[in-house]
């Protein structure tokens, strides 16, 4: 097979939490890929190679097929809404809630909501459903900050045990979308790679039910 399969994963606790499913599946990096400043590393299967890339990013690169098969985090899939990826498998890792937040106690603003997040297409999406008027603010990061200085009344963030928000004055309100790792797939590359791609999302889906 001189065909090469690209898997595009992204550092922290995506990588840590998909290393091993990989690994039980079959596919194990020939180096350190956490210690490594290299972008790139080939696997145990001469034909599969790892990929290691912004996790914002990840949804570009299997989109183009730049890579065939790439790890992201639902947050990341909805925020870039992208139709040309299949989404076949929900890995279970890296599970968090997307949500708005609140200063603690304070009253509903009068007029029109401020909302800051770095996640602008959800957000606008998540009010208009609800025929709510909001402004949205992008920041890229720290918008725990933003209601703090009055930049915004709620923040649209990634929640997990809770504890940022609380050291900052603010509470969990509405949920938006549970949040887990996805696999996702290139639509030219699924029908291209047909053959390397289905034993592959084979193997993880049993690995991944084996982990439940
Ligand atoms: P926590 O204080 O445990 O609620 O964690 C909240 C912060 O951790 C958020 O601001 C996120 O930046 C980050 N975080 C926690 N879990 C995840 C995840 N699964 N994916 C991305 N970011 C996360």
């Amino acid at each position: 097979m001189d065909q090469k399969l690209t898997i595009a994963l992204s550092k922290g606790r995506i990588l840590d939490e998909t290393i091993p499913l990989l690994r039980d599946a079959g596919i194990e990096a020939l180096e350190d890929i956490k210690s490594s400043r290299k972008l790139i590393f080939d696997t145990s299967q001469a034909h599969v190679r790892l990929v290691i890339i912004r996790a914002t990013d990840v949804p570009t690169y299997v989109a183009y097929g730049a890579a065939d098969i790439g790890v992201a985090g639902k947050d990341v899939l909805m925020e870039a809404n992208n139709q040309n990826l299949y989404e076949p498998l929900d890995l279970g890792i890296a599970r968090c809630r997307l949500m708005t937040a609140k200063p603690v106690g304070r009253e509903e603003a009068a007029g029109r909501l401020r909302v800051a997040t770095k996640f602008t297409n959800i957000t606008k999406r998540y009010y208009a459903e609800q025929g709510r008027q909001v402004d949205i603010i992008k920041l890229y990061g720290a918008m725990e900050l933003a209601p703090i200085l009055n930049l915004a009344d709620r923040i649209v963030d990634i929640v997990d045990t809770g504890k940022t928000l609380k050291a900052n004055g603010l509470e969990p309100e509405e949920l938006i979308a549970p949040i887990s790792s996805r696999l996702v797939v290139c639509k030219a590359s699924m029908k291209m790679k047909y053959a390397m791609i289905q034993p592959l999302l084979e193997r993880l889906g049993r690995v991944v039910q084996s982990k439940k």
